[in-house]
């Protein structure tokens, strides 16, 4: 692959990634009002009502994920500042560029994500 083609397709991820980080930032500032709505709202009854401890769950659960991805998100950028995006921070081996296009975040190529999951 040769290297500018290769860093115009990861500028193109760039723009991936700054689209997504706004649009988890957005989410997870979103639900942060509705737990505090809902908390509001049920703290003096139905409190052990288990539709609402499930339905608190389940947006605990999701934000918990949007969080997670929001980190990687931002890590990537990071990466991509500092020049190491789409090096593979376990054998320091080129990731794959279909791989990238599929999982913008992955900081692991294909073999080391392979290893480290059977490991
Ligand atoms: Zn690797």
């Amino acid at each position: 692959m040769e290297v500018k083609a290769r860093s115009k397709k990861i500028s193109d991820l760039r723009a991936y990634l700054e689209t997504e980080r706004e649009r988890l930032r957005q989410e997870i500032a979103r639900s942060n009002i509705t737990t505090d709505e809902e908390r509001a709202g049920y703290s003096n009854h139905m409190a052990e009502n288990a539709t609402v401890v499930f339905e608190q769950a389940r947006n605990a659960a999701l934000r918990r994920s949007e969080e997670r991805m929001l980190e990687q998100v931002e890590d990537a950028l990071k990466r991509m500042d500092d020049g190491t995006y789409g090096i593979c921070r376990r054998c320091g081996e080129q990731i794959d560029l279909a791989r990238l296009k599929a999982l913008p975040t992955a900081s692991l190529c294909l073999r080391c994500q392979h290893l480290l999951e059977h490991s």
